[in-house]
Protein backbone atom coordinates (compact mmCIF):
# COMPACT_ATOMS: atom_id res chain seq x y z
CA UNK A 1 0.00 0.00 0.00
CA UNK A 2 0.92 2.93 -0.78
CA UNK A 3 1.42 5.57 1.94
CA UNK A 4 1.02 9.25 1.13
CA UNK A 5 3.51 12.17 1.97
CA UNK A 6 1.14 14.14 3.52
CA UNK A 7 0.40 11.59 6.21
CA UNK A 8 3.54 11.46 7.05
CA UNK A 9 4.01 15.53 7.12
CA UNK A 10 0.64 15.31 9.28
CA UNK A 11 2.54 13.34 12.04
CA UNK A 12 6.10 15.00 11.75
CA UNK A 13 5.54 18.71 10.78
CA UNK A 14 5.14 19.84 15.07
CA UNK A 15 8.27 18.48 15.66
CA UNK A 16 10.00 21.04 13.52
CA UNK A 17 10.88 24.56 15.61
CA UNK A 18 10.82 27.20 13.15
CA UNK A 19 13.89 29.28 13.40
CA UNK A 20 12.50 32.43 11.91
CA UNK A 21 8.66 31.65 13.11
CA UNK A 22 7.59 35.73 11.46
CA UNK A 23 9.28 34.90 8.29
CA UNK A 24 7.46 34.17 5.49
CA UNK A 25 8.43 34.54 1.18
CA UNK A 26 9.94 38.15 0.63
CA UNK A 27 7.96 41.20 -0.62
CA UNK A 28 9.68 40.93 -4.07
CA UNK A 29 9.18 37.57 -4.74
CA UNK A 30 5.62 37.70 -3.81
CA UNK A 31 4.60 40.66 -5.79
CA UNK A 32 6.12 39.26 -9.22
CA UNK A 33 4.52 36.59 -8.88
CA UNK A 34 1.13 38.37 -8.65
CA UNK A 35 2.03 40.40 -11.49
CA UNK A 36 3.14 37.53 -13.81
CA UNK A 37 -0.44 36.18 -12.36
CA UNK A 38 -2.45 39.44 -13.37
CA UNK A 39 0.17 39.91 -16.43
CA UNK A 40 0.90 43.57 -14.98
CA UNK A 41 3.90 45.68 -15.52
CA UNK A 42 6.16 44.39 -13.10
CA UNK A 43 7.94 47.43 -11.53
CA UNK A 44 8.36 45.72 -7.84
CA UNK A 45 10.81 43.17 -7.37
CA UNK A 46 14.51 45.40 -8.55
CA UNK A 47 15.82 44.01 -11.80
CA UNK A 48 16.33 45.51 -15.29
CA UNK A 49 15.09 44.33 -18.20
CA UNK A 50 17.61 45.15 -20.26
CA UNK A 51 20.75 42.87 -21.69
CA UNK A 52 23.97 42.62 -20.37
CA UNK A 53 26.87 43.49 -22.56
CA UNK A 54 27.86 41.32 -25.40
CA UNK A 55 31.35 41.47 -24.35
CA UNK A 56 30.67 40.34 -21.16
CA UNK A 57 29.06 37.15 -22.34
CA UNK A 58 31.01 36.70 -24.83
CA UNK A 59 34.14 36.67 -21.61
CA UNK A 60 32.09 34.05 -20.05
CA UNK A 61 31.50 31.85 -23.00
CA UNK A 62 35.28 31.97 -23.63
CA UNK A 63 36.46 31.42 -20.33
CA UNK A 64 34.56 28.29 -20.34
CA UNK A 65 35.36 27.22 -23.51
CA UNK A 66 38.99 27.61 -22.64
CA UNK A 67 38.19 24.93 -19.48
CA UNK A 68 37.96 27.67 -16.27
CA UNK A 69 34.69 25.56 -15.09
CA UNK A 70 35.92 23.68 -11.99
CA UNK A 71 36.11 25.40 -8.00
CA UNK A 72 37.57 28.93 -7.91
CA UNK A 73 39.45 30.15 -4.68
CA UNK A 74 37.35 30.14 -1.96
CA UNK A 75 37.95 33.76 -1.87
CA UNK A 76 37.72 34.86 -5.05
CA UNK A 77 39.43 34.37 -8.44
CA UNK A 78 42.95 36.25 -7.43
CA UNK A 79 42.78 38.08 -10.87
CA UNK A 80 39.30 38.86 -10.07
CA UNK A 81 40.06 40.43 -6.54
CA UNK A 82 43.10 42.11 -7.46
CA UNK A 83 41.22 43.85 -10.26
CA UNK A 84 38.68 44.98 -7.05
CA UNK A 85 41.77 45.99 -5.33
CA UNK A 86 42.81 48.42 -8.32
CA UNK A 87 39.04 49.72 -8.57
CA UNK A 88 38.54 50.48 -5.01
CA UNK A 89 42.28 52.40 -5.27
CA UNK A 90 40.94 54.44 -8.90
CA UNK A 91 37.46 55.44 -7.14
CA UNK A 92 37.90 55.62 -3.38
CA UNK A 93 42.12 56.28 -2.92
CA UNK A 94 42.10 53.73 -0.74
CA UNK A 95 44.43 50.84 -0.99
CA UNK A 96 43.33 46.94 -0.20
CA UNK A 97 44.90 43.79 -0.17
CA UNK A 98 43.46 41.51 -2.75
CA UNK A 99 44.96 39.04 -0.51
CA UNK A 100 43.56 39.60 2.85
CA UNK A 101 40.64 41.88 2.47
CA UNK A 102 38.32 41.04 -0.55
CA UNK A 103 36.40 38.28 -0.32
CA UNK A 104 34.19 37.45 -3.95
CA UNK A 105 30.58 35.93 -2.95
CA UNK A 106 27.30 34.74 -3.89
CA UNK A 107 25.88 38.41 -4.75
CA UNK A 108 25.89 40.87 -1.76
CA UNK A 109 22.77 39.00 0.00
CA UNK A 110 25.38 36.21 0.59
CA UNK A 111 28.36 38.84 1.63
CA UNK A 112 25.30 40.10 3.88
CA UNK A 113 24.65 36.75 5.38
CA UNK A 114 28.37 35.70 5.99
CA UNK A 115 29.47 39.05 7.77
CA UNK A 116 26.01 38.86 10.11
CA UNK A 117 26.68 35.19 10.76
CA UNK A 118 30.78 35.89 11.28
CA UNK A 119 30.04 39.04 13.55
CA UNK A 120 26.96 38.81 15.32
CA UNK A 121 27.19 36.77 18.69
CA UNK A 122 23.92 35.15 20.83
CA UNK A 123 22.46 38.73 22.68
CA UNK A 124 24.47 41.06 20.13
CA UNK A 125 22.38 44.18 19.23
CA UNK A 126 22.86 45.29 15.80
CA UNK A 127 21.34 48.77 15.18
CA UNK A 128 18.80 48.34 11.17
CA UNK A 129 17.95 51.80 9.92
CA UNK A 130 14.09 51.59 8.92
CA UNK A 131 12.64 51.61 6.15
CA UNK A 132 14.84 48.94 5.81
CA UNK A 133 16.10 46.01 2.97
CA UNK A 134 14.89 42.67 3.61
CA UNK A 135 17.57 40.16 4.25
CA UNK A 136 19.11 42.21 7.51
CA UNK A 137 16.91 40.81 9.95
CA UNK A 138 16.67 37.82 9.55
CA UNK A 139 20.54 36.84 9.04
CA UNK A 140 20.70 38.95 12.64
CA UNK A 141 18.26 36.57 14.18
CA UNK A 142 19.69 33.26 12.73
CA UNK A 143 22.79 34.46 14.58
CA UNK A 144 21.28 34.87 17.67
CA UNK A 145 21.37 38.40 17.29
CA UNK A 146 19.11 41.22 18.21
CA UNK A 147 17.69 43.74 15.95
CA UNK A 148 17.26 47.75 17.17
CA UNK A 149 15.61 49.24 14.61
CA UNK A 150 16.52 53.12 14.61
CA UNK A 151 13.95 54.96 12.24
CA UNK A 152 15.50 57.33 9.53
CA UNK A 153 13.85 60.56 9.57
CA UNK A 154 10.19 60.20 8.06
CA UNK A 155 10.68 63.78 6.31
CA UNK A 156 13.66 62.78 3.87
CA UNK A 157 15.08 59.36 4.95
CA UNK A 158 18.00 60.95 6.52
CA UNK A 159 19.77 59.38 9.43
CA UNK A 160 18.83 60.76 12.68
CA UNK A 161 22.26 60.39 14.88
CA UNK A 162 20.98 61.08 18.02
CA UNK A 163 18.62 58.23 17.75
CA UNK A 164 21.51 56.37 16.73
CA UNK A 165 23.51 57.33 19.13
CA UNK A 166 20.49 56.43 22.02
CA UNK A 167 20.15 53.32 20.77
CA UNK A 168 24.04 52.64 21.14
CA UNK A 169 24.99 50.63 24.53
CA UNK A 170 28.01 48.09 25.82
CA UNK A 171 26.00 45.31 23.61
CA UNK A 172 25.95 46.90 20.42
CA UNK A 173 28.12 45.14 18.34
CA UNK A 174 27.00 46.26 14.72
CA UNK A 175 25.53 49.30 12.87
CA UNK A 176 24.00 48.30 9.37
CA UNK A 177 24.38 51.06 6.85
CA UNK A 178 22.81 50.96 3.21
CA UNK A 179 23.74 53.83 0.59
CA UNK A 180 22.32 54.64 -1.85
CA UNK A 181 19.68 52.97 0.29
CA UNK A 182 16.94 51.11 -0.85
CA UNK A 183 13.88 51.33 -0.73
CA UNK A 184 14.02 54.87 -0.36
CA UNK A 185 16.76 56.24 -2.58
CA UNK A 186 18.52 58.63 0.13
CA UNK A 187 22.00 58.98 0.45
CA UNK A 188 24.33 59.27 2.79
CA UNK A 189 26.41 62.86 2.97
CA UNK A 190 30.03 63.95 3.81
CA UNK A 191 28.88 65.46 7.17
CA UNK A 192 26.91 61.82 7.86
CA UNK A 193 30.70 60.06 7.51
CA UNK A 194 31.68 62.54 10.03
CA UNK A 195 28.88 61.53 12.72
CA UNK A 196 29.59 58.23 11.84
CA UNK A 197 33.33 58.44 12.57
CA UNK A 198 32.54 60.15 15.72
CA UNK A 199 30.25 56.96 16.72
CA UNK A 200 32.71 54.57 15.95
CA UNK A 201 35.52 56.50 17.85
CA UNK A 202 33.39 56.48 20.95
CA UNK A 203 32.34 52.88 20.45
CA UNK A 204 35.03 51.02 19.60
CA UNK A 205 33.01 47.46 19.81
CA UNK A 206 30.96 48.82 17.08
CA UNK A 207 31.73 47.57 13.72
CA UNK A 208 29.85 48.95 10.37
CA UNK A 209 28.38 46.82 7.72
CA UNK A 210 27.69 49.19 5.01
CA UNK A 211 25.16 47.82 2.02
CA UNK A 212 26.66 50.12 -1.43
CA UNK A 213 25.16 47.63 -3.50
CA UNK A 214 24.20 51.42 -5.92
CA UNK A 215 27.47 52.26 -5.57
CA UNK A 216 27.45 53.44 -8.83
CA UNK A 217 23.77 54.56 -9.60
CA UNK A 218 23.70 57.55 -7.56
CA UNK A 219 22.57 61.47 -8.97
CA UNK A 220 22.96 64.86 -9.72
CA UNK A 221 26.56 64.85 -9.63
CA UNK A 222 26.41 64.04 -5.92
CA UNK A 223 29.70 61.60 -5.21
CA UNK A 224 28.89 58.29 -3.51
CA UNK A 225 29.74 58.63 0.37
CA UNK A 226 31.17 55.16 1.32
CA UNK A 227 33.12 53.48 4.06
CA UNK A 228 35.84 52.91 1.28
CA UNK A 229 36.03 56.65 1.18
CA UNK A 230 37.94 57.21 4.56
CA UNK A 231 40.72 54.90 5.75
CA UNK A 232 39.24 55.18 9.18
CA UNK A 233 36.05 53.84 8.22
CA UNK A 234 37.23 51.18 6.04
CA UNK A 235 39.27 50.08 8.71
CA UNK A 236 35.68 49.29 10.90
CA UNK A 237 33.63 48.53 8.47
CA UNK A 238 32.24 45.78 5.89
CA UNK A 239 31.66 47.45 2.33
CA UNK A 240 29.24 45.05 0.53
CA UNK A 241 28.74 45.40 -3.28
CA UNK A 242 27.29 43.72 -6.54
CA UNK A 243 28.13 43.03 -9.78
CA UNK A 244 24.54 42.30 -10.43
CA UNK A 245 23.31 45.86 -10.18
CA UNK A 246 26.51 47.15 -11.62
CA UNK A 247 26.49 44.93 -15.23
CA UNK A 248 22.14 44.75 -15.27
CA UNK A 249 22.94 40.84 -13.88
CA UNK A 250 21.26 40.53 -10.84
CA UNK A 251 20.42 36.67 -12.26
CA UNK A 252 24.11 35.46 -12.15
CA UNK A 253 24.49 36.23 -8.23
CA UNK A 254 27.70 37.67 -7.84
CA UNK A 255 28.77 39.87 -5.14
CA UNK A 256 32.08 41.15 -2.81
CA UNK A 257 32.79 42.44 0.77
CA UNK A 258 35.56 44.34 1.25
CA UNK A 259 36.70 44.15 5.11
CA UNK A 260 39.94 44.45 6.79
CA UNK A 261 42.25 41.49 7.46
CA UNK A 262 40.91 40.39 10.72
CA UNK A 263 37.01 40.81 9.83
CA UNK A 264 37.73 39.42 6.15
CA UNK A 265 39.14 36.32 7.90
CA UNK A 266 35.91 35.68 10.14
CA UNK A 267 34.05 36.48 6.96
CA UNK A 268 35.81 33.72 4.97
CA UNK A 269 34.91 30.99 7.73
CA UNK A 270 31.38 31.06 6.66
CA UNK A 271 31.75 31.86 3.32
CA UNK A 272 33.70 28.94 2.73
CA UNK A 273 31.14 26.83 4.29
CA UNK A 274 28.23 28.99 2.88
CA UNK A 275 29.10 28.72 -0.90
CA UNK A 276 32.75 28.08 -0.22
CA UNK A 277 33.42 29.80 -4.24
CA UNK A 278 31.52 31.08 -6.60
CA UNK A 279 31.11 30.69 -10.33
CA UNK A 280 34.59 30.55 -11.70
CA UNK A 281 34.00 31.83 -15.62
CA UNK A 282 32.27 34.54 -14.30
CA UNK A 283 35.04 35.46 -12.03
CA UNK A 284 37.78 35.22 -15.20
CA UNK A 285 35.14 37.56 -17.04
CA UNK A 286 34.85 39.95 -14.85
CA UNK A 287 38.16 40.33 -14.22
CA UNK A 288 39.14 41.26 -17.49
CA UNK A 289 35.76 43.49 -18.17
CA UNK A 290 37.08 45.31 -14.63
CA UNK A 291 40.20 46.76 -16.50
CA UNK A 292 37.89 49.25 -18.83
CA UNK A 293 36.45 52.05 -15.60
CA UNK A 294 33.99 53.11 -18.93
CA UNK A 295 31.91 49.55 -18.24
CA UNK A 296 30.75 51.07 -14.81
CA UNK A 297 31.43 55.00 -14.22
CA UNK A 298 28.47 55.72 -16.84
CA UNK A 299 25.95 53.86 -14.87
CA UNK A 300 25.01 57.03 -12.91
CA UNK A 301 24.44 59.14 -16.25
CA UNK A 302 22.58 56.26 -17.60
CA UNK A 303 19.97 55.91 -14.58
CA UNK A 304 19.80 59.31 -14.45
CA UNK A 305 17.97 59.68 -17.65
CA UNK A 306 15.81 56.83 -16.40
CA UNK A 307 14.65 58.60 -13.01
CA UNK A 308 14.46 61.99 -14.87
CA UNK A 309 12.17 60.28 -17.76
CA UNK A 310 10.10 58.59 -15.53
CA UNK A 311 9.25 61.30 -12.99
CA UNK A 312 8.52 63.93 -16.21
CA UNK A 313 5.96 61.06 -17.63
CA UNK A 314 4.13 61.04 -13.86
CA UNK A 315 4.43 64.74 -13.58
CA UNK A 316 0.97 65.44 -13.79
CA UNK A 317 -0.80 62.40 -11.41
CA UNK A 318 -2.00 62.46 -8.19
CA UNK A 319 1.24 60.54 -6.71
CA UNK A 320 3.40 62.86 -4.78
CA UNK A 321 7.26 62.16 -6.47
CA UNK A 322 9.39 61.75 -3.46
CA UNK A 323 12.74 62.99 -4.18
CA UNK A 324 15.54 59.93 -5.45
CA UNK A 325 19.41 60.88 -5.20
CA UNK A 326 20.07 57.17 -6.09
CA UNK A 327 19.27 53.76 -6.75
CA UNK A 328 16.91 52.37 -9.50
CA UNK A 329 13.56 52.55 -7.19
CA UNK A 330 10.99 55.48 -7.31
CA UNK A 331 9.03 55.89 -4.35
CA UNK A 332 5.24 57.42 -4.80
CA UNK A 333 3.44 58.79 -2.07
CA UNK A 334 -0.36 57.72 -2.42
CA UNK A 335 -1.76 59.70 0.50
CA UNK A 336 -3.65 62.05 -1.82
CA UNK A 337 -5.03 58.96 -3.51
CA UNK A 338 -6.21 56.69 -1.13
CA UNK A 339 -6.50 55.64 2.69
CA UNK A 340 -6.08 51.88 1.95
CA UNK A 341 -3.11 50.26 3.19
CA UNK A 342 0.14 50.30 1.25
CA UNK A 343 -0.42 46.22 0.72
CA UNK A 344 -4.20 46.52 0.14
CA UNK A 345 -2.98 49.30 -2.43
CA UNK A 346 -0.12 47.59 -4.03
CA UNK A 347 -2.40 44.51 -4.74
CA UNK A 348 -5.21 46.96 -6.20
CA UNK A 349 -2.75 48.48 -8.47
CA UNK A 350 -1.48 44.99 -9.80
CA UNK A 351 -4.60 43.43 -10.18
CA UNK A 352 -6.78 46.12 -10.67
CA UNK A 353 -4.84 48.31 -13.05
CA UNK A 354 -1.88 45.98 -14.19
CA UNK A 355 1.16 47.85 -12.17
CA UNK A 356 3.30 46.24 -9.65
CA UNK A 357 4.95 48.19 -6.68
CA UNK A 358 6.46 47.21 -3.61
CA UNK A 359 4.45 48.37 -0.48
CA UNK A 360 6.92 50.00 1.90
CA UNK A 361 5.80 49.19 5.33
CA UNK A 362 6.97 45.30 4.84
CA UNK A 363 11.36 47.09 5.58
CA UNK A 364 9.34 48.47 8.80
CA UNK A 365 9.72 46.01 11.94
CA UNK A 366 6.29 47.98 13.30
CA UNK A 367 4.73 47.91 10.16
CA UNK A 368 4.69 51.76 9.86
CA UNK A 369 2.70 52.28 6.89
CA UNK A 370 3.85 56.30 5.17
CA UNK A 371 1.68 55.20 2.23
CA UNK A 372 4.23 54.95 -0.52
CA UNK A 373 4.78 52.28 -2.73
CA UNK A 374 8.29 51.57 -4.52
CA UNK A 375 8.46 51.36 -8.39
CA UNK A 376 12.17 49.95 -10.31
CA UNK A 377 13.03 52.20 -13.27
CA UNK A 378 15.49 50.11 -14.50
CA UNK A 379 12.80 49.19 -17.11
CA UNK A 380 12.80 50.31 -21.11
CA UNK A 381 11.24 53.42 -22.21
CA UNK A 382 8.22 51.48 -22.96
CA UNK A 383 7.70 50.12 -20.17
CA UNK A 384 8.12 52.84 -18.21
CA UNK A 385 5.64 55.09 -20.43
CA UNK A 386 2.48 52.45 -20.24
CA UNK A 387 3.26 52.15 -16.44
CA UNK A 388 3.29 55.89 -15.98
CA UNK A 389 0.55 56.04 -18.28
CA UNK A 390 -2.25 53.95 -15.81
CA UNK A 391 -0.21 55.49 -13.25
CA UNK A 392 -1.33 58.97 -14.24
CA UNK A 393 -4.94 57.95 -14.84
CA UNK A 394 -5.77 57.15 -11.07
N1 LIG B 1 21.19 45.00 -0.76
C1 LIG B 1 20.30 45.81 -1.36
C2 LIG B 1 20.02 47.14 -0.77
C3 LIG B 1 19.65 45.38 -2.52
O1 LIG B 1 18.76 46.16 -3.10
C4 LIG B 1 19.95 44.11 -3.04
C5 LIG B 1 19.28 43.53 -4.24
N2 LIG B 1 18.53 44.30 -4.97
C6 LIG B 1 20.89 43.32 -2.38
C7 LIG B 1 21.48 43.80 -1.24
C8 LIG B 1 21.25 41.96 -2.87
O2 LIG B 1 22.15 41.97 -3.91
P1 LIG B 1 22.51 40.65 -4.71
O3 LIG B 1 21.47 40.45 -5.73
O4 LIG B 1 23.87 40.92 -5.29
O5 LIG B 1 22.54 39.55 -3.72
N1 LIG C 1 17.00 43.71 -4.19
C1 LIG C 1 15.87 43.53 -5.04
C2 LIG C 1 14.81 44.61 -4.71
O1 LIG C 1 15.01 45.39 -3.84
C3 LIG C 1 15.22 42.20 -4.87
C4 LIG C 1 16.12 41.04 -4.71
C5 LIG C 1 15.33 39.81 -4.35
O2 LIG C 1 14.29 39.55 -4.93
N2 LIG C 1 15.79 39.11 -3.38
O3 LIG C 1 13.81 44.63 -5.34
Amino acid sequence: MLISVHVIEVEYKYMIESKLPKVGTTIFATMSQLAAEHNAINLSQGFPDFPVSEELIDLIYRNMQMGHNQYAPMAGLPKLREAIAHKIDKLYNLSVSAETDITVTAGATEAIFSSIMALVHKGDEVIVLEPAYDCYIPAIELAGGKPVPVLLNTTDFSVDWEAVERAVNGNTRVLMINTPHNPTGAVLSHTDLERLKKLLERNPKLTVISDEVYEHIIFDEVPHYGMLNDPFLASRSVAIYSFGKTFHATGWKLGYAVAPEALSKEIRKVHQYVTFSVHTPSQFALASYLENEEHYKGLHTFYQKKRNAFKDKLKDSRFRIVPCYGTYFQLLDYSAISDQSDKEFANYLTKELGVAGIPISVFYSNGFDPKMLRFCFAKGEDTLTKAAEILCKI
